[in-house]
């Protein structure tokens, strides 16, 4: 039997994230060998552009990794070959039925399998999963549709857009995306947890004192606010990326590594979880200034695709609690923001204190500070290590604290693909685990909403602070009012 045809439909071809991240990913999987002998991609939008522009446009993007630069032309080349446009309306069926032909022309009457990439703002979503349904899904194969983020602004907005999504497609059909779980460090979270004897013993209220997942850019909105302004950082990085590497950190053991066994864990940790209350937020907004070398930054409201008044904060932390057996009274900390002074995302898990310490009259430091610590670092320059208490060698007894490190850059002498990569991968092949379920969708804006609408509603001013710098000081008190330090501000780079 020969293998299906796969045929690659990416709406909004025209757009940034299309030519950043969609093309170079399924380049790099051609190259890897990972699709099928039979495979093309056709790009759709309203643009106007011929087979040849899209393939000049999208071969300025595409690059072969460091290991694998020899043949690097030679496949581009093939790759683009196999590369097409096609310009159409999203709400027409009649441009997608144009759509289907030309498909129907290269899948050469062969069993095609069909995946529909939304690289579109989510209010076109329904009317391109109409028209396609209708005149260009697969007669042969399967067709399934990936769908970026955002969905929905709160929970009776994402349930709508699921409702209409499921007018023309199953469940299984709809892949919803989350970059953060491409992640190297998201998908080895778990290895750690379950294929280590010394983590997941520990993995509870009665070893773990708090937890935080800290997201930080150092560059603002720069002439790109129009989006963002709609949504701000808590429905942008919070109520999604955030929030599904908490799952993950938390969730049990599932019964298996099934994709349903995974998502049903999740669940079942996000639905115990405590809507947020304002007095455990803080929001913040930056504003503009000068660095030390002089250089001026505009502030949010400055940016001129974002309102003068506007109230949508670039900055948020937030305390958050699972009231069940393993986690009860334990904080889940979230920190997130743009303009900060350094871009980072990482989970840190902070210990308790060694219970009667032996050894604490050696502690040269505040006992408080000398507990484990174990950072996951998500990115740049991914990184696991464990902070632990060790003897400064020499005579006497005087101790420090020491890190074991497992640095990828020097561990694993090879690049690492791209989210994109292999969640695109993922989708072609079937495999659910690393795509959010509606219910988890559900889950996640119950937490966030009550928040979202009281914020709104009560208008409340985000606290301002400086383009570069850690951020506003609410954070700090927040954090102090369950006891916690933040993990990346005590100097550890
Ligand atoms: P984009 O450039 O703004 O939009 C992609 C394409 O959609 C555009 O080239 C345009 O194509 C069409 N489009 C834009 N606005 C439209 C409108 N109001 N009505 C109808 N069509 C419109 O967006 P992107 O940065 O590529 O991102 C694609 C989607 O992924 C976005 O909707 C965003 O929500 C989501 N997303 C993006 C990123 C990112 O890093 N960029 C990250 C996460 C999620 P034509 O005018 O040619 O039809």
């Amino acid at each position: 039997q020969t293998e299906p045809n796969l045929s690659v439909t990416v709406v909004g071809a025209s757009g940034d994230l299309a030519k950043k991240k969609i093309f170079p990913a399924l380049f790099a999987l051609f190259y890897e060998d990972c699709l099928p002998q039979n495979f093309i991609v056709f790009g759709y939008a309203r643009t106007e552009m011929t087979d040849e522009e899209l393939r000049e446009t999208i071969s300025r993007t595409l690059t072969c990794r460091i290991d694998k630069r020899e043949n690097c032309g030679d496949k581009m080349e093939e790759f683009l070959a196999r590369c097409f446009y096609h310009t159409g309306q999203y709400n027409s069926e009649e441009n997608f039925a144009e759509l289907d032909s030309r498909l129907k022309q290269k899948e050469d009457g062969k069993t095609s399998n069909r995946l529909f990439y939304l690289s579109i703002p989510p209010d076109i979503f329904a009317d391109v999963v109409r028209c396609a349904s209708g005149k260009a899904f697969s007669k042969t194969g399967w067709t399934r549709v990936i769908v970026e983020k955002p969905f929905g602004r709160d929970s009776e907005s994402s349930a709508e857009l699921t409702r209409s999504l499921k007018q023309y497609l199953v469940e299984d059909q709809i892949f919803r995306i989350d970059h953060y779980l491409g992640k190297e460090l998201v998908e080895n979270l778990s290895v750690l947890r379950f294929s280590n004897v010394v983590f997941e013993p520990l993995w509870s209220r009665n070893y773990i004192r708090n937890v935080q997942f800290i997201f930080s850019e150092d560059f603002g909105t720069e002439g790109r606010g129009g989006y963002f302004d709609n949504y701000g950082i808590i429905r942008d990085i919070m109520q999604n990326h955030l929030l599904q590497i908490l799952a993950l950190f938390a969730m049990e053991t599932p019964v298996s590594l099934d994709a349903e066994d995974i998502r049903n864990e999740k669940v079942k940790v996000l639905r115990p979880m405590r809507p947020l209350r304002l007095e455990d937020v803080v929001i913040g907004q930056y504003k503009g200034g000068q660095s030390k070398g002089g250089k001026s930054y505009l502030g949010y409201t400055e940016d001129p695709t974002v309102p003068n008044n506007s109230l949508t904060p670039t900055f948020a932390a937030a305390a958050l609690f699972i009231d069940n057996a393993r986690w009860d009274g334990v904080p889940f900390l979230m920190k997130a923001g743009k303009a900060l002074n350094t871009r980072r995302a990482e989970i840190r898990v902070q210990f308790r204190p060694v219970p009667g310490n032996l050894y604490k009259k050696y502690f040269g430091m505040d006992m408080d500070k000398a507990t484990n610590e174990l950072v996951l670092r998500v990115q740049p320059d991914e990184a696991i290590y464990l902070k632990i208490n060790s003897k400064i060698p020499g005579l006497g007894m005087k101790l420090d604290q020491s890190d074991l490190n497992l640095f990828y850059r020097t561990r694993y002498l090879k690049e690492i693909p791209d989210a994109y990569e292999r969640l695109l991968l993922d989708a072609i092949q079937g495999e659910r685990r690393l795509f959010i379920r509606s219910d988890e969708l559900d889950a996640a804006w119950s937490i966030f909403t009550p928040l979202l609408n009281e914020l709104e509603t009560k208008k409340i001013a985000p606290e301002l602070y400086p383009y570069g710098s850690r951020g506003p000081v609410g954070a700090y008190y927040l954090a102090a009012k369950y006891n916690v330090r933040w993990g990346d501000i005590a100097g550890d780079e």
